[in-house]
């Protein structure tokens, strides 16, 4: 089912980030986290794309062809476009026909200046645009809560946000944030420039130090108060960490639910567990 109609059907949406794993050995890994997703019945389970030409590339529709046709959940499949030729892409978007996959997740990719980048495409709206003139696809972008590291300012990124829906991206899921007022902000800005479409929430629960000082070191997200004091508390305590890290990403998905946001979309880091506990935590919310 296209995930667009997803949406038209039930909100809010619930959904799962996973990532092929880096060496082909571990895919019996990804099975045990699918089965693990799978029986929490998540709306759609989506999976990431490397950048440039990366050897997981492949992976990723063999996982989401396995998330289709074993676990009979809909897949998204997460497609760069910066450093791939109009060729390339169409190959890919073939054996996504073929395999039966609707649902694509349009992105530029970050600028590699050690990946040859090719100029077909140099925006995520082009790639948008492509995809929705070859095939019967449903398609959805990338919008950042807290504006995209090389935009100029908020204004400009937004516009070029509405780019991206008006060449046809049916849905946004957002980057990680930890302030929910800054995606209630974005919101707003959102609907000002005349964006419709349903926008997902991203959520990374923190359970890991190093982990979440990489994150927000790559996205710039900021970090409200009660962030950093359970950080400064728990960062030092695995165990504790994991606990606390849960408690906070269930606190804001409860305000954003009770905000009627029309999804969440967890970036699970290939943890079943997280997801578990999320999900227990909100069981009867969502
Ligand atoms: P774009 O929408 O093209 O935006 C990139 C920049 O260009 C922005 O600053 C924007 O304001 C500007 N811009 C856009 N259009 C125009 C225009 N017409 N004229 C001038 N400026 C313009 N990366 C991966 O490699 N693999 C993944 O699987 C992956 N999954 C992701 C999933 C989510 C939910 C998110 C939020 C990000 C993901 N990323 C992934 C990261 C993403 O590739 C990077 O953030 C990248 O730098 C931007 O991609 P984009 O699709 O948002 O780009």
């Amino acid at each position: 089912m296209k995930i667009e109609t997803i949406f038209e059907k039930k909100k809010p949406v619930l959904s799962f980030e996973i990532f092929p794993p880096k060496k082909e050995a571990a895919i019996k890994n990804i099975d045990e986290t699918l089965e693990a997703l799978s029986i929490l019945h998540p709306d759609y389970i989506s999976v990431t794309f490397g950048a440039g030409g990366s050897c997981t590339n492949n992976l990723t529709v063999e996982i989401a062809k396995k998330i289709k046709h074993r676990y009979h959940i809909e897949p998204l499949v997460h497609l760069t476009c910066i450093n791939h030729s109009r060729e390339e892409i169409c190959m890919i978007l073939d054996q996504l026909k073929e395999a039966d996959i609707q649902n694509i997740l349009a992105l530029r990719g970050d600028i590699n200046p050690e990946i040859e980048r090719k100029h077909d495409f140099e925006y995520a709206s082009d790639l948008v645009k492509f995809i929705k003139e070859n095939g019967d696809f449903s398609v959805g972008g990338a919008c950042y809560p807290e504006i995209h590291m090389e935009a100029r300012d908020e204004i400009e990124d937004i516009l070029n946000l509405k780019k991206k829906v008006d060449n046809g991206a049916g849905y946004l899921i957002s980057q990680l944030f930890f302030d929910n007022e800054v995606f209630y902000d974005f919101q707003n800005k959102a609907k000002i420039a005349g964006i419709q479409v349903p926008i997902e929430a991203g959520i990374m629960p923190v359970i890991n130090k190093a982990q979440i000082e990489k994150m927000v070191s790559l996205c710039g997200a900021s970090l409200p108060g009660k962030f950093s004091r359970m950080m400064q508390k728990y960062g030092n305590d695995k165990e504790a960490l994991f606990d606390a890290g849960i408690a906070y990403a269930i606190n804001q998905i409860v305000d954003l639910l009770a905000h009627d946001v029309d999804g969440i979309h967890i970036f699970t880091m290939n943890n079943p567990e997280v997801a578990k506990r999320i999900c227990e935590g909100i069981k009867t919310l969502i």
